[in-house]
């Protein structure tokens, strides 16, 4: 259970083990291979499960750090646990040069975030409401998104984000990866997937 085994840079490697990563946990070990060759997932994930960089690493794997639109979006139920993602990303980022993340949450102004958009953004991490706004107001743009990822979905569920989830997918263009993460299989996860991912690998624990 050796990351050894992936398809990572060397700096990435390292940085793995600078960070006391020496084994993959289970969840890990269960979608990063499948995740790397670029399938779409739906992942059995609790919260502490080591999940975030189960995504994390295959995003960052597939960045282009030269183009400075958004590649990757993580869609999050809180501003919580957007930070949270947003940290992780950070840590595991540090390996590549220069990789901008921002973190796109409602509860703070609109015109810094909108500014901030503006400077280029490899990867955001926000949540359904605020994502929505930027997308209509045009600060923010899905044409270079090469991976989509909804994070704790049943808990977006619950707060009622179906239909704005819906609206972020189908702006972002079809030819890229959606991985689903979710601790709880209720209903609405298999309504999602059928709109808009692509034969998704599943990934139960
Ligand atoms: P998460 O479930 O993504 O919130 O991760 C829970 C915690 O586990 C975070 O603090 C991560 O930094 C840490 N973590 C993730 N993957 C590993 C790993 N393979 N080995 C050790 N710690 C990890």
């Amino acid at each position: 259970l050796s990351f050894a085994h992936l398809p990572l840079s060397p700096a990435m490697q390292a940085n793995l083990a600078q960070l006391g990563y020496a084994q993959m946990t289970p969840i890990q070990a269960a979608s990063l291979p499948l995740a790397l060759q670029g399938h779409d997932l739906i992942a059995q994930a609790q919260t502490g499960s080591g999940k975030t960089a189960a995504f994390a690493l295959s995003l960052l794997h597939r960045l282009d750090a030269d183009c400075f639109n958004v590649q990757a979006l993580v869609l999050c139920p809180t501003r919580e646990l957007a930070d949270q993602v947003t940290q992780e990303l950070r840590r595991l980022a540090r390996a590549a040069d220069n990789i901008k993340i921002l973190t796109l949450c409602g509860g703070t102004p609109m015109k810094p975030q909108m500014d901030s958009l503006g400077f280029g953004c490899h990867i955001a991490v926000g949540t359904p409401g605020r994502v929505m706004d930027h997308l209509e107001r045009g600060s923010l743009t899905l044409k270079a998104l090469n991976t989509l990822v909804l994070d704790e979905a049943d808990r977006m569920l619950d707060m009622g984000f179906f239909d704005d989830i819906v609206t972020v997918a189908k702006q972002a263009p079809k030819k890229r990866q959606t991985l689903l993460f979710s601790a709880t299989y209720p209903e609405g996860i298999a309504r999602l997937s059928a709109q808009f991912m692509r034969e998704p690998k599943e990934v139960k624990l």
